[in-house]
């Protein structure tokens, strides 16, 4: 979202829409940023060890105070027994429900920028 509003950016005052949106948004980041808040807290690789499923379920029941969504980076599946050995039961549980939950939240973020630009869109439409 913030790489479509500040490709567009105008020079303060210039009556862009656009413009005026992104500087709105950029003072608001700053304000959010000073209190603290807004801190990703989201992974780049997360193990998942055999008998240790409730921690994997545990992180990933938090959210991410930037993206909501957390995201635990790349999902590495631990094996007790020899390489290819099935995940067991509540394994593959934790790891599915992971999955989906993240493609809701792509999908989620997907209509959210889709409902921004068609917003903007509509905004800069009305202003020429
Ligand atoms: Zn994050």
């Amino acid at each position: 979202m913030l790489g479509i509003v500040q490709a567009r950016k105008g020079p303060p005052g210039d009556g862009n829409m656009l413009g005026d949106f992104a500087r709105r948004l950029e003072k608001l980041e700053k304000q959010v940023a000073k209190l603290g808040l807004g801190k990703c807290n989201c992974k780049v690789l997360t193990f998942v060890v055999p008998g240790r499923e409730d921690e994997f379920d545990a992180e990933m029941n938090r959210s991410c105070p930037v993206h909501t969504f957390r995201s635990l980076g790349n999902v590495m599946r631990v094996s007790n027994g020899p390489k290819g050995d099935p995940p067991s039961p509540r394994m593959s549980e934790v790891l599915a429900k992971y999955k989906q939950r993240q493609a809701d939240a792509i999908r989620a973020r997907a209509e959210e920028g889709r409902k921004i630009r068609e917003e903007l869109l509509a905004g800069a439409v009305k202003e020429s």
